[in-house]
């Protein structure tokens, strides 16, 4: 199939974004590396009569590392920050999930901020972003605003975004000298959009007690799931083994996932309590590789 008509719009500046997106409201649509709007609008689930695309916007390109974090740009590609040094040195799980994203071709397009935008359920990006506790900078015509990521996904494929608004940018907060993060996810095949994720992040304290969990689901309902019965039960424990164990029934006695075509939500429970496991398995690790 081939998309319906529509007007497309090419501006540079990031003003000329904003006046078009007021302008169109809801007709409008932005394009950015157009890796899940073409795709939707060539099997003609969406049909926007104004197509905003954002790819000439150069304050919009790029990302930046410093002692505050790491802030993304809305055009920054997946791939240009999959491949950095030193976001894999400082965000070890983001370098992670987005290795999990889809395939290089996808990734050399699509961008960080789309895919928030996008919403989809499954996908990794959320859950990390809720798990690094990271802020979303919208604009739109005359105002601006932040959100947290743990509010920004009210559905799938529905974000916080309203008519006019315009994701520009990313935050997302350093993390501790002490705190971990790992991502680990279910898919048939390499590439393909989990069928249950999960990102855990925390830290350990002096006495070697895990504190400052969030362990965030994707996959297993409409918007990224915080599990924060497990988090509760694991903060101020050494995740022993015995911990460990535990944690993984109480996930998979828990949990009520959604189920569809691709798994029953049988199948998800019991994953998901594997997963959250292991990846918290992994946090003590990488504490004993700090250790040494
Ligand atoms: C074969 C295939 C496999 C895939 N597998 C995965 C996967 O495993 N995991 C995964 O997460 N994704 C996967 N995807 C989806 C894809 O990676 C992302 O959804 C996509 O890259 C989103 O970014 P984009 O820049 O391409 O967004 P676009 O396609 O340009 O836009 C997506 C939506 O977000 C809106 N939008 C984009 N940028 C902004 C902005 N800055 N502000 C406001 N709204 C905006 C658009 O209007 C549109 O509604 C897959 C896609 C394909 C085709």
């Amino acid at each position: 199939m081939k998309p319906s008509q529509f007007a497309y719009h090419a501006p540079t500046e990031l003003e000329e974004v904003l006046d078009l997106l007021a302008q169109y409201g809801d007709d409008a649509k932005v394009l950015a590396g157009g890796q899940s709007l073409m795709p939707m609008m060539n099997f003609r689930l969406l049909s926007p009569a104004h197509i905003v695309d954002i790819n000439r916007v150069s304050s919009l390109a790029g990302f930046s590392l410093s002692d505050a974090g790491l802030f993304i740009g809305a055009l920054a590609r997946h791939r240009e920050v999959e491949v950095s040094p030193e976001v894999e040195l400082a965000f070890p799980i983001l370098h992670e999930g987005l290795t999990n994203v889809a395939h290089v071709q996808i990734r050399n397009r699509g961008t960080i901020c789309g895919s928030l935008a996008h919403a989809d359920s499954a996908a990794e990006l959320p859950s990390i972003m809720m798990a690094l506790d990271a802020r979303l900078n919208i604009r739109s015509k005359g105002s601006e605003r932040v959100a947290l990521a743990e509010d920004f996904f009210r559905f799938h494929l529905t974000s916080d975004l309203g008519p006019g608004e315009l994701l520009v940018s990313v935050d997302i907060p350093a993390m501790s000298k002490n705190a971990f993060g790992v991502f680990e996810e279910i898919t048939r095949r390499k590439g393909d959009f989990a069928l249950v994720g999960v990102a855990v992040v925390g830290s350990w304290d002096e006495n070697g007690k895990f504190q400052e969990c969030r362990i965030v689901c994707s996959g297993v309902a409409p918007t990224p799931l915080r599990l924060r019965e497990a988090e509760n039960f694991v903060t101020g424990t050494d995740l022993s083994e015995a911990v460990l164990v535990a944690v993984q029934q109480l996930v998979m006695e828990s949990l009520v996932p959604t189920e569809d075509i691709h798994s029953s939500a049988e199948y998800r429970k019991k994953v998901t309590g594997v997963i959250v496991r292991r990846g918290l398995a992994r946090l003590t690790g990488q504490r004993r590789v700090q250790n040494v």
